[in-house]
């Protein structure tokens, strides 16, 4: 192992952390990332097999020049050092992003797990770590063909490529005739299959991404099959089903994709905003303003929380019970223990799901002015 200093790991995520690494571009070098459940490899030493395959399917995937693969041996060597580490295995979660040509190395060790995965390409994949900043929704767009299909997480107004599919299907038989009929269903078996894979992937992403909304684009036939194969509690997420010229590239399917959520959002911020209103100004069961909403998360009352995205105060929770506060404290009030700073609008949203309330997040924060930014709607 080279005798160069890891960098110290990070144990928890803000912002910028997000901003910069959205941000970076390897240009012709490749970067990886990588995600690991450290649950079960605590104190381990050696990289663990799963990140290793993933690493080694990557490697023999690598299109192009020399240069290419010695740029990403050279970042693959690194990584292993930052998988050999212990200081990488003290959380839960690891979270590595590494391009050693482009000199980045970033390593989060964080509280909760991830779903282990490799990604290596010109840009980072982020979704999974900027999750943790709960303040943003993902969904799924697939552009899918009767032989292959590509799917995206849409998060944070972009699309990140998640996963690539393509499977052998004959092309369609043509005239009549007993050979070409055997064709013909042969062609169907073969088309079935693929979508039945591609619904399973979807399904996979729903559930580990935890999208909010999931968007099928592709000639309406080849939709309306895959829709057959998809579990129900995925196929009540389906927002649009839209036709899309079987070669369109990523550029279209995300502005398109961009329009159908822009749509979304809006017409959710609305309907919550409309109630909101119904609720505060009949002086029915509804609190605005971080004080009252605070107090409303405090006595376990939110049913659902709806916040402006730009909602930048701090705020206090306690590491014990989860009691929130506005301002700092000696302690906490009701058990005594330690106050932890954070993200107001952050700690809120950790509360309002501890409770089993849904949250909103507003991305026109003039809409939300009126109700000081927060509000939420209350059980009692
Ligand atoms: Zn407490």
């Amino acid at each position: 192992m080279a005798g160069t200093e890891l960098a110290r790991p990070k144990r928890y995520v803000v912002q910028d952390d997000i901003v910069s690494l959205m941000d970076f571009d390897a240009g012709r070098a490749r970067a990886i990332t990588i995600y690991a459940d450290t649950r079960a490899h605590n104190g381990a030493s050696r990289p663990m097999a799963e990140v290793v395959a993933a690493l080694d399917a990557a490697e023999s995937s690598l299109a192009g020049s020399a240069e290419r693969v010695d740029a990403f041996r050279e970042s693959r060597r690194r990584a292993e050092e930052v998988l050999a580490d212990p200081a990488a295995h003290a959380g839960e979660g690891l979270a590595a992003f590494v391009c050693e040509s482009r000199g980045l190395l970033e390593v989060f060790t964080l509280p909760t797990p991830f779903h282990t995965r490799v990604a290596v390409g010109r840009r980072l994949y982020v979704p999974p770590l900027a999750r943790l900043l709960e303040t943003f929704d993902s969904h799924i767009v697939a552009h899918v063909r009767s032989d292959r299909a590509e799917i995206y997480t849409a998060y944070l107004h972009r699309l990140w490529p998640a996963v690539e599919l393509a499977s052998d299907v004959p092309g369609r038989a043509s005239g009549g005739g007993w050979a070409q009929a055997r064709l013909q269903r042969h062609r169907e078996e073969c088309v079935k299959k693929h979508l039945k894979l591609v619904a399973d992937e979807i399904a996979r992403l729903v559930s580990e991404e935890e999208a909010d909304r999931v968007l099928l684009f592709g000639p309406g036939e080849v939709l309306d099959a895959l829709s057959r194969h998809l579990p129900d509690a995925v196929a009540q997420r389906v927002l649009a089903k839209e036709p899309m010229p079987n070669e369109a590239g990523e550029a279209e399917i995300r502005e398109r994709a961009r329009d159908i959520l822009h749509r979304y959002r809006d017409d959710v911020a609305a309907d919550a905003i409309g109630e909101l209103q119904s609720r505060i100004g009949a002086g029915g069961r509804g609190a605005a303003g971080a004080g009252p909403v605070v107090e409303a998360l405090n006595r376990r009352a939110a049913e659902a929380l709806v916040l402006s995205r730009s909602l930048a105060v701090e705020g206090f929770r306690c590491a014990g019970c989860g009691w929130l506060q506005e301002h700092d404290g000696s302690s906490c009030p009701t058990c005594g223990g330690e106050l932890r700073p954070g993200l107001l609008a952050r700690l809120m949203a950790q509360a309002a799901r501890g409770q089993g309330a849904s949250v909103l997040f507003v991305e026109d924060s003039a809409r939300m002015a009126p109700f000081g930014g927060v509000a939420a709607f209350l059980r009692f």
